[in-house]
């Protein structure tokens, strides 16, 4: 939605060793070699009970015996899943409450409502005004942790150091976006992100075709992507929602990708992309929540609201496979974000990101039991109340209070869903390297007339 732009030269200054030691992430990898046991979703599918051994935020080994060598061993009785990777977002503006104010033909219309200006975006300016941008990043960031996100891809307000969580917007991951209208897209800079993607850049994302599919200015924009040589590799289009099956096609054809934002689309416009089209046209699509402020909470949310949104006309036979949500939202996720060589799976090789969440079941009123769910069905029913642990580069940075007791060094007590959980940020800027949470928490709520509940489902 934001009009800002990611600072390109610092794309530009990147350098190959940088790019080299990313997985580990600059600031909070855990260094010390560490052993992880659950029940673990492979990256071929296969769910069991295995050791995921890791060091300086990378995995060496999974294993069915106990690893001898890591000095610590966290155990959990849950499923564990790669961390979740959410593709689109504007975490600067989820300080803001959600808002809706009836439907809209296109974005553009909402951006000009006067209630819309006053509740939102007027917010986000007292935000930038009172010095808190930091803080509010920061708050937003947790919103996403708390829903089992490890990667974000934001658009940040200002380039701004992993503190938390990965971040997308950072030159080490070699992507770009460009939020503003197509349409009017500056030819210098038209031109500067053209030539980037035929060098350092690996993915370019879009917000295109977010409207009505009945809206002309929504049906127009792939038209003008196209004339503006942007129907290339390595270009993600947000949103898409008039896109027609030739588009998708065509997007196909051109190695290009798609995130759906279901939950923000359906509020703003009343209806959707037809994700399966594009999934039907062989596209890799990933889902993410767009911003709290009209879509999902966090990335648990949306992948709930996206089953339900799916199966809501389908027999139980026939119900979109859980398993695919899951693939959006972590293998396809990776590839939307060209993140795939180290995020997305749990491979050796790969960064040690997990989601780790309560074993859901269900009751089947023909036997009168409680039913397990397998790991897929469980984890698009979970909330961030059922989240065990989410580790970012081998490091636990929210959870259960206990798991966090035990394995965070240092954090801080909050409640989510009801639940005692723990959060920790890092920050090297400090001398400890400790954020106290609800000390950020407080300075937003001082600065702010209205603030978001950290979990707004
Ligand atoms: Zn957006």
């Amino acid at each position: 939605m934001p009009k800002r732009l990611l600072n390109s030269t610092l794309v530009a200054v990147l350098s190959a060793a940088a790019f080299a030691s990313w997985c580990a992430a600059p600031v909070f990898a855990q260094n010390a070699p560490c052993a992880l046991h659950g029940t673990v979703v492979n990256a071929d599918g296969e769910v069991k009970d295995e050791w995921v051994s890791f060091v300086d935020g990378r995995i060496t080994a999974i294993t069915e015996t106990k690893p001898v060598g890591p000095k610590i061993f966290i155990e959990v009785d849950g499923f564990v899943y790669p961390g979740l990777i959410d593709t689109h977002n504007h975490v600067h503006y989820n300080v803001i409450p959600q808002w809706s104010n009836g439907q809209y033909p296109n974005r553009y219309a909402w951006q000009q409502d006067p209630e819309y200006l006053e509740k939102v975006e007027n917010q986000f300016v007292r935000e930038s005004d009172s010095g808190e941008t930091a803080d509010a990043v920061l708050y937003g960031e947790a919103r996403s942790v708390i829903g089992g996100a490890t990667l974000i891809q934001s658009n940040y307000a200002k380039p701004q150091a992993e503190q938390f969580i990965r971040n997308l917007d950072v030159p080490n991951y070699r992507a770009e976006s460009y939020t503003g209208p197509i349409e009017k897209i500056d030819p210098a800079v038209a031109d500067k992100l053209r030539d980037n993607l035929n060098g350092t850049t690996l993915r370019l994302f879009f917000h295109i075709a977010e409207g009505k599919k009945s809206d002309t200015a929504t049906q127009v924009e792939f038209g003008l992507l196209k004339d503006k040589g942007f129907a290339r590799s390595g270009v993600v289009l947000i949103h898409g929602i008039a896109l027609t099956p030739a588009n998708f096609a065509e997007m196909k054809q051109n190695k290009m990708h798609l995130v759906w934002s279901p939950r923000s689309n359906l509020r703003l416009y009343g209806e959707t992309t037809d994700v399966q089209a594009a999934l039907d046209a062989g596209l890799k699509v990933a889902i993410a929540p767009d911003w709290t402020v009209t879509g999902s909470s966090n990335m648990l949310d949306e992948l709930r609201f996206a089953r339900n949104y799916l199966n809501r006309n389908r027999k139980p036979q026939e119900k979109f496979p859980s398993q695919k949500l899951f693939e959006m939202a972590t293998s396809n996720a990776a590839e939307v974000a060209g993140v795939s060589d180290k995020l997305g799976s749990i491979e050796v090789k790969k960064c040690a990101d997990f989601l780790i969440t309560k074993k859901l079941v269900h009751y089947d009123k023909k036997t009168d039991a409680f039913l397990k769910l397998d790991a897929y069905d469980s984890l698009v029913q979970c909330t961030p109340g059922d989240v065990e642990l989410v580790v970012v580069a081998g490091r636990p940075v929210y959870g259960d209070s206990e798991l966090m007791s035990k394995y965070a060094k240092e954090s801080s007590a909050i409640k989510v869903a009801n639940s005692n959980k723990r959060i920790a940020i890092h920050d090297e800027k400090t001398d400890d390297h400790f954020v106290d949470f609800n000390a950020v928490e407080a300075r937003i709520k001082k600065a702010l007339p209205c603030v978001a509940p950290l979990y707004e489902p």
